[in-house]
């Protein structure tokens, strides 16, 4: 094949290759986070993850209610927006100058299992105790109201070192989309180049 063409394909082919497999990394690395709290890896999009977001800052995850109001009262002023286990309805805290001023719906409870794993934030009363029956665990344990598991934040949060985490997106993965988007972008430019030198040469 004339040098013309075969080069641009070659560059095209790497830089498909390198792009697909970095946007597929990135893609993987940047699903997963770190509980700003206690430093325990999380899927975004698992249900028992919380979203905090504070005001004017990033969104910053966490692995459970407790962990995740004990992030608003880094921030100060901040929403948490997680879901109801049993349910999956969606339940948001409002802290605002560190105090809980509002949650939605004000039926909120929590499972208090005794770690992070077995906090389980529930709707209401109702879907709670059909949380109870449906985790072996869960039978005997106590369950909280929104305001005594903001409590247990505020106390927590009085001993916690608690520092933003960085991404997890690694340098490889950058380095692979990068470096895959500059071969896409310099296979035109190479074709180009010998085509015209082609031209000059006949
Ligand atoms: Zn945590």
């Amino acid at each position: 094949m004339k040098k013309t063409l075969a080069i641009p394909l070659a560059l095209l082919l790497m830089g498909s290759i390198l792009s697909v497999v970095g946007a597929n990394s990135y893609m993987n690395e940047s699903s997963v986070a770190l509980c700003m709290a206690c430093g325990m890896k999380v899927t975004k999009s698992d249900p028992s993850t919380l979203t905090v977001s504070p005001s004017g800052q990033p969104d910053q995850y966490a692995c459970c209610p407790v962990c995740a109001l004990q992030v608003a009262l880094y921030y100060k002023n901040a929403v948490v927006t997680g879901a109801c286990i049993s349910s999956g309805q969606k339940i948001t805290f409002n802290v605002k100058d560190s105090t809980l001023v509002s949650v939605s719906p004000s039926t909120a409870q929590m499972l208090s299992g005794g770690s992070c794993a077995k906090n389980k934030l529930c709707y209401d009363e109702t879907n709670a105790a059909a949380l109870k029956t449906k985790l072996d665990w869960a039978a005997a344990v106590p369950v909280k109201t929104s305001t005594q598991v903001f409590d247990t934040a505020v106390t927590k949060f009085a001993t916690a070192t608690i520092t933003p985490k960085p991404s997890l997106i690694s340098l490889p993965s950058y380095a692979l989309l990068g470096s895959g988007i500059f071969l896409l972008a310099l296979a035109p430019v190479t074709w180009m180049y010998f085509s015209k030198r082609e031209k000059q040469s006949v």
